[in-house]
């Protein structure tokens, strides 16, 4: 797997520009989606339920049709069978004593008949027996007209009819719905009287459907038009009803069987099927809850992402440090925008090249090997950093550290290398101008070092002068006598005069080279030098002021000292500077005796060798107060003194790679140490 990084310079490619715009238009969609997709799994769930609530109704309506078609059924049945009794009535003789027996044992059986009258043919009453279960008052047994009308239709139909029902009182206010079945009699095909029938509807209702009622049904009688006529069961009503009727289609009248049935339909789960359903889609929509939830969840997830990203973008965009990445080949596959600033070529330009352009050609060999030994993973890149020249586009080179480090992905596998980039021209040139204004405070410190010995040059000089001036004398007068002197010993006397004389302009010279050794400003130079030369250099100068003083100086070098590598002249600058300081603190009355003992040799320490330098005095040591501010700049307790002598030797020695300290020196004074690195290091 390799990263991919956003493309930081492609023209137009900013992802955020339109941020606010694009995320409310993603936010509006899936929002619309996710309010589409409730709305539809609500729908289909109230569609599901009403469903099987439907189902379940029908399912109850088709019971309910099922038990009128019976009933009907039922009735119809106990009607014709009626009829078949009533038939029997008409036997060929006419006794009415036994046509009353036989009546009587009919409504003995048939307890919806409540009544049965024999007529002659024009309808005159001529027997009639009645229901024992009831004793109803029936009037003057004249006949009703709708009865004679359905006599005279059954008569045309030669065969039985029905009356429509009409009310008939039972006393006392109460009454019931009756209806009348004429039958004719006939006799060799002639008519000879007719039977007729009253039924009581209710009667009707209790003896053929009362036994299988049950108690949620209730079972009528109506009129087509809805009057109703007789009802049967007092049902408990429930809050949903449904509804059957039957036509209970009868000769000369029709009537509707009407049975209503009361249900718990409001009840949440009617049976199985619903609760089911109801169920699965409380299942549902907790499954689509926990979706928005999770949704939810995952948009956070997204926007927190976004703010990363953009804020890591934003971080890149502005670092001033080069970054770029390389894959396991060495193809750049990133570079950010202050790597293309810094090399001036554009991260199209950069993207999947293995020989970088910002490499000087006079390089690029190396730094090609540097890279495959890096990828090979022979060893880490050095954590400090490491340095590196690079080319502008424009072909000027600049100097820069570089850092690198592996690039391992969420897997924990190593995909590449990123490294970055910091431009040190800027600091090289700092360092540059330091080091300038270091060598001249540090050149203008030896002059001033010159001007204080100034006086002390004076008197060394006069001396060796003095000294040629009198032997120049001494040979003139010599030479001025005439003749020339010609005995051995003037002229070994004038010899000897003019060897005094070379020594001493030899020993004036030696003065003026050392000091103009000392004060000539040359470039920092590095070589190998021994401890007993440097000494050496510096013992012309050191005694110069040692004689004024009335000090004495020791020099021990080791046997076998390593040569060190250093400047020689800042180095003797130092010796000096210590020396001047110890002698100037032994320039007391509280110091009997004046010893200055330079030292040199060998040191181990830090895992490596040096060679140790030692400035030792006999003088009055240094205050605590003082050892504070030793090494500060400007700090001196001498009225003549510029207080740079400490603070600029230990530069030239950390410069060297050493370190200067002091310490107590026994019995009394100070001794300052500072270590050179022995060479062979
Ligand atoms: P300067 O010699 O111009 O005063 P330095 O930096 O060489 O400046 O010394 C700073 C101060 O440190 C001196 O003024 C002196 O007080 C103190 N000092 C330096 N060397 C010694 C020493 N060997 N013994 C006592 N005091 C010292």
């Amino acid at each position: 797997m390799s990263l991919s990084f956003p493309h930081p310079a492609e023209p137009g490619a900013d992802p955020f520009s339109h941020w606010p715009w694009r995320r409310w238009r993603q936010a509006w969609r899936r929002w619309s989606l996710w309010s589409l997709l409730v709305i539809l799994v609500i729908s289909m769930l109230v569609t599901m339920v009403w469903l099987a609530g439907r189902y379940e109704a029908s399912q109850v309506q088709d019971k309910l049709e099922r038990d009128a078609i019976n009933a009907t059924g039922d009735i119809r049945v106990a009607l014709n069978r009626n009829l078949q009794d009533l038939q029997a009535l008409n036997t060929a003789d006419d006794d009415i004593a036994a046509w009353k027996v036989r009546a009587a044992g009919v409504l003995q059986v048939r307890r919806e008949l409540m009544r049965i009258e024999w007529r002659s043919a024009d309808l005159r009453l001529r027997a009639h027996a009645e229901t024992p279960y009831r004793s109803i008052n029936w009037g003057d047994h004249s006949l009703l007209p709708e009865s004679s009308l359905t006599c005279t239709h059954a008569r045309r139909l030669n065969g039985p009819s029905y009356s429509p029902s009409h009310f008939q009182l039972l006393g006392e206010g109460l009454g019931t719905e009756t209806m009348d079945v004429c039958l004719p009699q006939t006799h060799n095909g002639h008519l000879v009287g007719y039977v007729i029938g009253t039924y009581s509807l209710q009667g009707i209702l209790m003896s053929q459907v009362g036994k299988t009622l049950p108690r949620t049904q209730e079972v009528s009688f109506t009129e087509p038009d809805g009057t109703r006529l007789a009802l049967l069961g007092a049902a408990w009503r429930g809050s949903r009803m449904f509804t059957s009727q039957q036509l209970l289609d009868l000769p000369g009248n029709t009537l509707v069987l009407r049975m209503d049935s009361w249900h718990r339909a409001p009840s949440v789960f009617p049976n199985v099927m619903t609760a089911l359903v109801t169920l699965m889609s409380i299942a549902l929509v907790s499954v689509v809850v926990v979706l928005v939830r999770d949704n939810r969840r995952r948009l956070r997830a997204e926007r927190d992402l976004g703010d990363a990203l953009a804020f890591r973008k934003a971080m890149e965009d502005s670092l001033v440090t080069g970054m770029r990445a390389r894959d396991l080949q060495g193809h750049i596959t990133y570079v950010n925008p202050g790597f293309c600033n810094m090399v001036g070529f554009t991260a199209e330009e950069l993207l999947g090249l293995n020989v970088a352009p910002y490499w000087p050609p006079e390089l690029a060999e190396e730094y090609i090997q540097r890279r495959d030994h890096r990828i090979s993973g022979a060893s880490p890149p050095p954590r400090e950093g490491h340095e590196s020249v690079f080319m502008r586009k424009d072909g000027t080179r600049f100097p820069v550290l570089v850092f690198e480090a592996p690039l391992i992905n969420a897997q924990g596998m190593h995909t590449g290398w990123m490294s970055a980039f910091v431009d040190i021209s800027e600091q090289r040139r700092m360092e540059e101008l330091s080091r300038a204004s270091q060598e001249r405070l540090q050149a203008t410190a030896r002059l001033a070092t010159v001007g204080e010995m100034a006086s002390l040059l004076s008197h060394e000089l006069t001396q060796p002068l003095a000294a040629i001036s009198s032997y120049a004398t001494g040979s003139l007068n010599m030479l001025s006598h005439t003749p020339p002197p010609a005995h051995a010993l003037q002229q070994q006397d004038l010899r000897r005069a003019m060897e005094h004389i070379g020594a001493q302009a030899e020993r004036a010279g030696r003065v003026i080279k050392s000091v103009r050794d000392f004060v000539r400003r040359r470039d920092q130079s590095r070589e190998l030098i021994s401890a007993a030369e440097l000494f050496e250099a510096v013992q012309p100068l050191v005694n110069l002021q040692a004689r004024k003083l009335g000090v004495q100086v020791r020099i021990e070098v080791e046997p076998q000292l390593p040569p060190v590598l250093c400047d020689p002249t800042m180095v003797e600058q130092v010796l000096l500077n210590l020396a001047r300081n110890g002698m100037q603190a032994m320039d007391s009355l509280q110091v009997p005796a004046r010893v200055l003992a330079l030292r040199a040799r060998h040191n181990e320490s830090y895992g490596q060798r040096w060679v140790e330098f030692s400035v030792a005095d006999c003088g009055v040591g240094i205050p605590p107060e003082v050892a504070e501010q030793l090494f500060t700049p400007f700090f001196t307790t001498r009225a003549e003194g510029m207080g740079l002598g400490l603070s600029l030797c230990r530069t030239v020695v950390e410069q060297h790679g050493g370190h200067l300290v002091h310490r107590p020196n026994n019995p009394q004074g100070t001794e300052f140490v500072f270590t050179l690195p022995a060479h062979g290091e």
